[in-house]
């Protein structure tokens, strides 16, 4: 998950979507376009080289919520540092 403009953001990325600055303007009206996380999400996704969290759902809106909020999230960093 992150925003261009800082290296310590957290995106919301999918195989085909991105919540960053790059994916909505590159992505979405250069149709078909991408950014860097999605590339790196595919990859990572293809060589199953990424770590997996199970979370409830109050935490997910947790994290949801304060990567919208700030761009990133303490809750999301905490979980990976703990498991
Ligand atoms: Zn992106």
């Amino acid at each position: 998950m992150a925003r261009e403009k800082g290296l310590h953001r957290d995106h919301i990325v999918g195989p085909r979507s991105c919540d960053c600055e790059s994916f909505l303007f590159h992505g979405i009206l250069e149709d078909g376009g991408s950014c860097i996380h999605i590339e790196a999400y595919n990859l990572a996704s293809k060589r199953e080289n990424f770590r997996k969290l199970t979370v409830e759902r109050n935490e997910l809106k947790q994290i949801l919520t304060e990567i919208f909020a700030y761009g990133k999230s303490l809750k999301l960093r905490k979980l990976i540092s703990s498991r």
